[in-house]
């Protein structure tokens, strides 16, 4: 039996202003990605992607068509079921927003604590095990002024994937990060796709990391076309 998506999307349409001035940005988007898939959104700048990602995500209201995460439907949806969505999701953004009053550990943490399932006693264990994993192992007690670029998109994906959500969203995750890391990276979240069953959409124009894409999808100005 084929397992329910973890995100079906249809006739998804979105626009950006009012009145003379709205701009449709997305158009009849139809998408669904399944427990363990990793689908690769391509696309030019200013296609759409961001707009799409954040709308899964529950970023932004669905205006019309309809949007299903875990079952739950984003359209019309109480702020209580959208935060519920939300909290299962690892965001991998370009922007990481790491708190600078907290080091990579606190940052990593704060994730953990969304998650009453998970008890306290694992947290510190958890933690480092990513951190490590993404090669920060000497840098968890360092706060985010004393890290590099790169290092902090590091502690922002070690923060995304530490309660091994079971849809990842992820904007260019490699485009600050040097091939090795870049490639750690997308070995993590491989593998947890391949072992948790997580869903991943992950927007990138980076060419070196398209092979761990099970279906590659094409954006162009706000329609998707399957490659
Ligand atoms: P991409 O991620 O493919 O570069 P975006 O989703 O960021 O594309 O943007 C798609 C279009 O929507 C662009 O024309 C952009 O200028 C416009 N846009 C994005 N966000 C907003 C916003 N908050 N208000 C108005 N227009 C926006």
């Amino acid at each position: 039996m084929t397992p329910s998506p973890t995100v079906t999307v249809t006739n998804l349409n979105h626009s950006f202003g009012q009145g003379t001035l709205q701009k449709p940005v997305l158009t009849d988007i139809d998408l669904a990605i399944y427990p363990g898939e990793i689908v690769i959104l391509t696309g030019p700048s200013g296609s759409g992607k961001t707009t799409l990602l954040s709308l899964i995500g529950g970023l932004r209201s669905v205006q019309k068509g309809s949007l299903k995460i875990f079952n739950q439907e984003l359209r019309g949806c109480t702020k209580k079921q959208l935060i519920q969505v939300r909290n299962q999701i690892g965001f991998i953004f370009q922007h990481h927003n790491l708190l600078k009053c907290l080091t990579a550990y606190g940052n990593v943490r704060m994730s953990l604590k969304l998650h009453p399932e998970i008890p306290k006693y694992e947290y510190r264990q958890r933690a480092v095990a990513i951190l490590d994993a993404v090669g920060l192992n000497d840098r968890i007690d360092y706060y985010p002024e004393k890290l590099s670029g790169g290092q902090k998109q590091r502690v922002a994906i070690a923060r995304a994937l530490v309660a091994q959500p079971k849809l990842v969203l992820a904007d260019e995750p490699t485009s600050s990060l040097d091939s090795k890391t870049g490639r750690d990276v997308v070995d993590i979240i491989q593998r947890l796709a391949q072992e948790e069953g997580c869903s991943v959409l992950l927007v990138t124009h980076d060419v070196r990391i398209l092979d761990i894409a099970d279906r590659i999808v094409h954006m162009e100005d706000g329609r998707l076309q399957d490659e």
